[in-house]
């Protein structure tokens, strides 16, 4: 939530259940009771919220419509082709805009590391979780596509050359595509692809005897933490992954910053300063975007996205004046 001056008024995530599962009416129900919460937590009135942000997982619309197709947090089939932003907006009463929560981030990140410089610069943020998200933000601004479906950087393809070790299968991901960023820079992508191979090549590791691949996929990064050699072959190969990625983003709009966030970077400070360098050191920039371009993570964990949409909100105010 933010005043009037942009100033942030809760400082930490405020959490309630979404509901989701329940089907939109409930979840919209839901959403409006989390809006009260809040407001509860801050003293503000009701009459005197002007606008509101929303941000989902996709895959949705531009305008916050979920897939027609359904999408894997909206398992109902009465959530395929919902106008989720227009819901809301009619049960609140105020405008509410959309962004997905990967861009929601991305614009967070960017706004954090500009600060009042925001509307001069550009970036690329890539957010590894279960999938791998990310946005695109311009001269401040969220790239949104025709579609809706810009910075939907997971599904960009990358070289495997180098990248694969001899013998590794090429990833698959789960949309489809082969040697996608995200069939590598994922949770899925590791349980999938990754550490399949990688037990192949290290099998009395400890994490051969998991319950099953799902649960030693979650189990990777922190023994990445604690240097285990099987866990830093997998996760150099993300970074590397993210490094490519990165390096195309790099000839497509030439970012003044590269964010990486999510779950791959919870982790010590010792860790995340590692992984951080292995992306920037397999980004392959020219000489002059060298020396303009900076490498950083995005803060604040699970909050950017939902800041990010507050974010988003209060632009589309500003800019209505
Ligand atoms: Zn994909």
């Amino acid at each position: 939530m933010l005043d009037d001056s942009g100033r942030f008024l809760v400082d930490r995530l405020v959490e309630s259940p979404s509901h989701v599962q329940d089907g939109p009416d409930v979840a919209v129900g839901a959403l409006e009771e989390a809006l009260d919460q809040v407001l509860g937590l801050t003293g503000v009135a009701r009459e005197s919220v002007h606008a509101v942000g929303l941000g989902t997982p996709g895959p949705a619309s531009a305008d916050g419509v979920i897939s027609s197709k359904g999408a894997t947090n909206f398992p109902q089939t009465a959530w395929h082709g919902f106008d989720f932003r227009g819901a809301l907006e009619r049960r609140l009463g105020v405008p509410v805009t959309y962004n997905n929560d990967g861009n929601a981030a991305a614009l967070y990140a960017h706004h954090v590391h500009f600060g009042s410089e925001a509307a001069l610069h550009s970036s690329v943020s890539a957010i590894v979780g279960t999938g791998l998200g990310g946005g695109v933000i311009e001269a401040g601004r969220v790239i949104r596509g025709a579609a809706g479906m810009a910075g939907e950087l997971g599904h960009v393809h990358i070289p495997m050359q180098g990248l694969l070790a001899d013998g590794q299968p090429v990833p698959e991901c789960k949309c489809g595509f082969f040697a996608d960023a995200e069939s590598v820079a994922s949770l899925t992508g590791i349980e999938k692809n990754l550490l399949p191979y990688w037990l192949t090549r290290f099998p009395d590791h400890e994490l051969a005897r998991a319950g099953s691949i799902g649960e030693a996929a979650k189990l990777v990064r922190g023994y990445g933490d604690s240097d285990d050699p099987l866990a830093l072959e997998i996760l150099g190969q993300q970074a590397m992954a993210l490094g490519r990625l990165f390096t195309i983003a790099s000839n497509f709009i030439d970012p003044s910053a590269y964010f990486v966030g999510g779950g791959v970077v919870e982790a010590s400070p010792k860790f995340r300063e590692w992984f951080l360098a292995q992306v920037r050191e397999h980004t392959l920039l020219r000489y002059e975007q060298l020396k303009v371009a900076t490498f950083a993570l995005i803060p604040d964990r699970d909050m950017a996205g939902a800041r990010g949409a507050a974010l988003a909100a209060f632009h589309s105010l500003v800019n209505a004046l």
